[in-house]
């Protein structure tokens, strides 16, 4: 089931037992790669869709990569594609993304596309495509990593180009991933949402190395540019109740939206989260402003014109953001914001402040 915007809903599918009807409804169309058949996770994943039609393709990529796709309209129904990853398995944290102080920061993707449509999502930049691809040869991923463990620790964020929690309940990613962070402590996973999926979450392992971050918006914001994800007040359920269990949780205020009443949003969004949340007992915050690669933009525009990516944003090194000036007043609201809530090595933000304003 998708989360509606009204919020009642707490995510796309994140309960365990749904499927079925619920599935079918969600996605148009089901390919199946021919080399996927090998793999157990496909046929788990095609009895919970119990799709009418599956359809048996080469390669993903002859679906995925076809010129002149509608990828905004294939969003509203996407067809599902069962497909097999090669290599490169790990990729380097991009340069528009936070490291948290880590030294190997990569990511991963085991499923390309998001059951989500926010409309300044940088995938509609990056993907030709609304529909969504998943790997279902995991071990391959946890073969490279662990390879790359025996050199160094590792940072990995599993859950950049989807919602992997949002996803859970057909694919059980999740629970595959915590078994093999759980045997290899030297790894720190994080996995990123705009869901409300207290189900799927609450099924997994409580583990020191896989950081529950979960990202937030001003309710106005998110039922206007997030569409389907979890209200506001949901995803803060979501986290308290990680917290009470014990999981490592990761706050994001990332990215910012600047609106004419920014302050006002925005210091709606930090209030609320002072009331609600244990802040003390977080593992940590991050805070950004939105900012994307040129190259993304220019497509996004062409593809998908929106309030937030019709702002003319500053071109610094290839990226887009909003102007220096107005970078640093947004950081420096939030961290007003933020004073006293958690220390300030707990909270990263997406740039450097001026000395003195945290
Ligand atoms: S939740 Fe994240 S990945 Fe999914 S559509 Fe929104 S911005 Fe994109």
């Amino acid at each position: 089931m998708y989360s509606n915007d009204s919020g009642n809903t707490a995510s796309f599918n994140s309960s365990p037992a749904a499927g079925g009807a619920s599935l079918r409804r969600a996605f148009s169309r089901v390919y199946v790669e021919e080399t996927a058949y090998a793999y157990p996770r496909t046929e788990r994943i095609l009895e919970k869709l119990s799709a009418d039609t599956v359809i048996k393709i080469r390669d993903y990529k002859n679906i995925f990569n076809r010129p002149n796709q509608a990828a905004a309209l294939q969003k509203r129904a996407p067809a599902v594609i069962l497909a097999v990853l090669k290599p490169p398995f790990l990729y380097p944290g991009a340069a528009v993304c936070q490291d948290f102080g880590e030294r190997h920061f990569y990511y991963t993707s085991c499923v390309m596309n998001c059951p989500y449509d926010c409309e300044y999502c940088y995938l509609q930049g990056m993907y030709p495509s609304g529909d969504i691809v998943i790997f279902v040869n995991l071990e391959d991923i946890f073969t490279e990593i662990t390879k790359v463990l025996t050199k160094h620790p590792l940072y990995v964020c599993i859950s950049f180009d989807t919602d992997l929690p949002a996803l859970e309940g057909l694919t059980g990613f999740l629970k595959d991933w915590a078994e093999f962070a759980r045997n290899n402590p030297s790894l720190l996973l994080e996995v990123r949402t705009k869901s409300a999926a207290i189900q799927a979450i609450s099924a997994l392992p409580v583990l020191p190395n896989m950081i529950l971050a979960v990202t937030v918006s001003p309710e106005p914001l998110r039922s206007r540019f997030e569409h389907r994800t979890a209200s506001l007040s949901d995803r803060l359920k979501l986290v308290r109740t990680a917290l009470l269990e014990g999981r490592p949780v990761r706050l994001c205020f990332d990215p910012m939206i600047w609106t004419p009443d920014f302050e006002t949003l925005y210091g709606e969004l930090f209030q609320t989260v002072r009331e609600q949340l244990p802040a003390g007992k977080l593992r940590d915050v991050s805070v950004g402003t939105f900012r994307i690669s040129a190259e993304y933009l220019k497509r996004m525009r062409k593809n998908r014109p929106c309030l937030v990516t019709a702002y003319p944003y500053t071109n610094q090194d290839g990226i887009y953001g909003y102007e220096p000036e107005r970078v640093q007043a947004m950081l420096g609201f939030a961290a007003k914001q933020l004073e006293g809530m958690l220390p300030k090595e707990k909270i990263f933000f997406s740039e450097d402040l001026p000395k003195g304003v945290l």
